[in-house]
Parts: structure tokens; C-alpha cells; sequence
């Protein structure tokens, strides 16, 4: 139960990041472009573009010397609804409950089509969590005009079965992930005294997978350029070793996850 607490207590900061995205995007912007909400699938699962690099090129902020200008949309896979807003915000009213946002985000530029997070897919969550409104990480991409095949790159944040989860349904991808994350979570998660709570053993098994076909980046620490423009941060510690990134750009973003 703790650990599902902080599970979905981590979802509801990565809502808040979202809102707090969604917030100057509303409708049309100062400048006149309309980032309007494309609506996947009929459960009301949203597209939104955050920034489009044809419409507002992004500038290379300095952090490389050869960022492309990317562009990143949230995928919106699934909503766990009503979930009381006390598990979530400390001393909140007792009575109240939220809706919370399950998302990754897909960001592409440079030849690159990259995930941040893939969501998730195997059944024995369906049972633990009420979950509604839900697209496969691999239709919902589908459904944005990109091959999951053609996914060149997931970025996982950490290893909890709603982030790591959908990796599998990326065949050719090349996986990065905290070099301690996946040290612990292979290791001694499982061992006598390890902590081992939402993390899915078979997320685990195709992480070693795709070591083994050499498609596995151990990113080691903090502030570290994983793509031109693209960095890893840690801290947090969500989890053992999780991470956040920031994606260069004219403004750039920060994909905070459930850190
Ligand atoms: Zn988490």
C-alpha cells in the first residue's frame, strides 16, 4: 500500500506538470497559433502538442553543440478516476477526489523518435488499479502517425510497472535507463531486505533482454546529454535511481515524470 501510495502520489506531480503545460496552451496563444487537441481514440484520450518544430522552431539553448529542434506531445494512455485527493496532497479534504492523467510523452527531431516513459500493458494492473479510458502505448502511438517499430528510443524515468511497462511493445527501440536503476531492479530489489514494490518482473526480464541485443543505455548520474539537447537528471530518487529530463528548446522543457 505504500508503495502504491507513492506510485500514484508520483502520477498526481506528473499531473500537475501537465496542467501546469496545459495552463498558456489553452485555446489559441498570444501569437495566434492554435494548439489544438487532437483527440485519440474513444475513450477520450488526448494528443496534445506542447511544442510543434514547423510552427515554433526551438532554439538550441546551449547545452550542445547540434540539438535538433524537437518536438513533444503527451500521450494521455489511460485515467485512474476518482482517486481521493488526500492520498495525494497532504492534509487535503477528506471528501474530495481527482481524476489522474496517465501519460508519456513522445518527442521526435533529429531522425530520432523518442518516448519518455511507455506507459504499460499487462493485465495484473487492470486488477489492482481502477483504470479507465485506456489506449495501448502501442495503438495510442499508432494513433499519433509513428510505426512502433520506427520508435528509435525510449527514455524511462524509472522502473514502476506504469513507465516501464511498454517497452516490449517497442521491438527495435533502444532503451536508456539510470545505470543504477537497472542495477538495483535487476539485483538486489529481489534479494532478502530489497524493495521491489511496483516493478514488474517481466518489465525487468525484457530490460536484461535488451541488453543482451545490445539495445540497452546505462546513463550514469546526473546532468548527463543522452541525445543532442536532451539531458538526464537525478535526485528525486522516486525510486533507487530515477531520473527527469530536459529537452532543449526556445522555451525548453522540463518532463519531470513522477519525480
Ligand atoms: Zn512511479
Amino acid at each position: 500500500m505504500q508503495q502504491t501510495t507513492r506510485t500514484i502520489l508520483g502520477s498526481a506531480l506528473l499531473v500537475l506538470i501537465l496542467l501546469a503545460a496545459l495552463a498558456p496552451l489553452d485555446g489559441t496563444t498570444s501569437s495566434g497559433h492554435d494548439f489544438s487537441r487532437a483527440v485519440a481514440g474513444s475513450g477520450g484520450n488526448q494528443l496534445l502538442v506542447l511544442s510543434e518544430a514547423e510552427e515554433q522552431p526551438l532554439r538550441f539553448d546551449g547545452s550542445s553543440s547540434d540539438a535538433p529542434s524537437y518536438s513533444i506531445r503527451a500521450a494521455r494512455y489511460a485515467t485512474v478516476p476518482k482517486f481521493p485527493l488526500e492520498g495525494l496532497v497532504m492534509g487535503a479534504p477528506k471528501d474530495q477526489q481527482i481524476d489522474i492523467a496517465m501519460v508519456f510523452w513522445v518527442i521526435q527531431g533529429g531522425g530520432h523518435t523518442i518516448l519518455f516513459d511507455s506507459g504499460f500493458h499487462r493485465e495484473k494492473w487492470f486488477k489492482d488499479f481502477h483504470i479507465v479510458d485506456y489506449v495501448a502505448p502501442d495503438k495510442l502511438v499508432e494513433q499519433m502517425g509513428i510505426a512502433p517499430a520506427s520508435v528509435t528510443d525510449v527514455i524511462i524515468s524509472h522502473a514502476h510497472w506504469d513507465h516501464m511497462g511498454g517497452i516490449d511493445l517497442f521491438p527495435n527501440a533502444t532503451i536508456w535507463i539510470q545505470q543504477r536503476e537497472f542495477e538495483y531492479y535487476t539485483g538486489a530489489a529481489w534479494q532478502s531486505g530489497g524493495h521491489n514494490g511496483g516493478i514488474d518482473p517481466e518489465d525487468v526480464l525484457e530490460l536484461v533482454r535488451r541488453n543482451t541485443q545490445g539495445k540497452l543505455r546505462l546513463v550514469d548520474g546526473d546532468d548527463v546529454e543522452l541525445l543532442p539537447g536532451i539531458r538526464a537528471y537525478t535526485g528525486a530518487r522516486h525510486t533507487f535511481a530515477s531520473q527527469y529530463i530536459r529537452v532543449a528548446g526556445d522555451p525548453p522543457y522540463v518532463l519531470a515524470s513522477d519525480n
